[in-house]
């Protein structure tokens, strides 16, 4: 009877893709998925740390699994992987005796390996070692649910420091793929018949292909471009200060990429700015922000905000407001600061702003943020707009799901079989996190025509 697995994700598209990698990994080794906790012979916990509460979500996990029997009558092994694990090695095993296996960011793709290791062993294992330079997950591997999008990484771990961020200590210094990996990768995805591809890194626009001095991010653009049966191209998330004017002219150029651009900003106060390290200014980013809709006047843009960073004052805070207004996202993730394990502002910011005032302010910023959403949404009433179909409702087969170029979630009825197609749609009601409409009636036969 072959054993089953199941992993928990949590995170950023990144461990999304870590996941995918390692469910991979472990059918190769001959386990099955399931999506059941009791069902499963190993759980795999794969973790963030970017804020406070996420890492929290490890230990309230684990206190579930705490009372889980399993098929077997055994409890299952448990793993935990990701950047939790990095930063915290053998303290995650101190904190709970149900973990057997603690596995750092550069160790995941030895998971198999390392659960029959510590099966031998019949004793708790952790390997957070860092052979940054070893080469990433083998191609061909991954187990992709999604039919029809992929994510490819491209860039992993970062040199910033942002005083805020966790990533450097627990992803490690950046490091790019190959260009020929990369195409390689995104030719697999066009031949299992996926339609966009989603190119990942920490800052995924300061590419530099190690293998060609000629190819940077906007060359990598191009050459992805011209891969066959690709039709949309997203990335996440760029950096507004590698955002140069060949980037934004190759975007506007290049029919597949996405018209869709996820700038984190954190704060709209450029003295907090420079507090963070951003290496960017207000003034700076929204003169960005003025020249990329002068060129690309469609785009949509979104961002993450960070609300209650050391120091912010409350005129701080009103100029993340005025930012937000001025910029008018799409949409936003937007965070209470809390201090991270190793970062500069851990060890030498006082978190001063009150628990109360942070949570008044995010109230605020999020309030404020659905009010913009709900009117760009209310002005997109109207319009027909294509939408790539990438969900079909579990309950009704005729509910289907999709996104704009632009990321706009559109829900509409139409036919199964269309998932995975592009579908012009007309859009005849909004609300704050999505749009509603119907296949424009001439294309709604092409679309269907196109898949028979
Ligand atoms: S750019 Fe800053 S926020 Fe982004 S991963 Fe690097 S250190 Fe973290």
């Amino acid at each position: 009877m072959a054993r089953k697995y199941l992993i928990e994700t949590y995170g950023c598209q990144m461990n999304v893709h870590d996941s995918e990698r390692m469910a991979g990994l472990l059918e190769q080794a001959g386990y099955e998925a399931t999506d059941t906790d009791d069902d499963a012979d190993l759980v795999v916990i794969n973790t963030c740390s970017v804020r406070e509460r996420a890492e929290e979500q490890l230990y309230t996990r684990l206190g579930h699994i705490k009372g889980l029997a399993g098929r077997t009558g055994r409890a299952p092994m448990v793993a935990v992987t990701g950047c939790v694990a990095q930063q915290e090695g053998a303290q995650v095993l101190a904190k709970s005796k149900l973990v057997d296996i603690v596995i750092g960011t550069q160790r995941v793709k030895m998971l198999p390996v390392l659960v029959a290791r510590a099966e031998a062993a019949a004793e708790p294992l952790v390997d957070v070692a860092t052979p940054y330079d070893e080469p990433t997950f083998p191609l061909g591997l991954t187990r992709r649910d999604d039919p029809v999008k992929g994510f490819v990484t491209i860039v992993e771990g970062c040199n910033d420091y942002c005083s805020y961020c966790v990533v450097p200590y627990t992803r490690g210094h950046e490091r790019m793929r190959a260009k020929a990996e990369i195409l390689r990768e995104v030719e697999e995805l066009a031949a299992s018949g996926r339609k966009e591809v989603q190119l990942l890194g920490q800052i995924v626009n300061h590419y530099q292909a190690p293998d060609d001095a000629a190819c940077d991010f906007a060359g990598l653009l191009e050459a992805v471009q011209d891969v066959r049966g690709i039709e949309r191209i997203r990335f996440a998330s760029p950096h507004p200060r590698h955002c140069s004017d060949r980037l934004i002219a190759a975007m506007r150029d290049l029919s597949k990429v996405c018209r869709h651009l996820h700038l984190p900003v954190q704060s709209g106060s450029t003295r907090v700015l420079k507090a963070m390290r951003r290496r960017h200014t207000r003034e700076e980013y929204l003169r960005l922000v003025e020249k990329l809709k002068s060129t690309l006047p469609d785009l949509q843009l979104s961002t993450d905000m960070i609300v209650g960073f050391p120091g912010e004052t409350d005129d701080d805070f009103r100029e993340t407001l005025s930012l937000t207004e001025a910029v008018g996202y799409h949409s936003m993730f937007s965070f209470k600061y809390s201090p991270r394990p190793n970062t500069l502002a851990a060890q030498r910011m006082p978190d001063d702003v009150p628990e109360a005032e942070k949570t008044r302010r995010i109230v605020e910023l999020q309030a404020l943020q659905k009010s913009i959403q709900a009117r760009l949404h209310e002005a997109s009433v109207g319009r027909t707009v294509d939408v790539l179909v990438d969900t079909t409702s579990r309950r009704r087969a005729w509910e289907l799901a999709g996104r704009t170029s632009g990321n706009t979630v559109v829900n509409f009825p139409g036919e199964s079989h269309w998932l995975g197609t592009v579908v012009p749609v007309t859009i005849e009601r909004a609300g704050a996190f999505g749009v509603w409409g119907r296949p424009a009636a001439s294309e709604a036969r092409h679309a269907e025509a196109a898949t028979c």
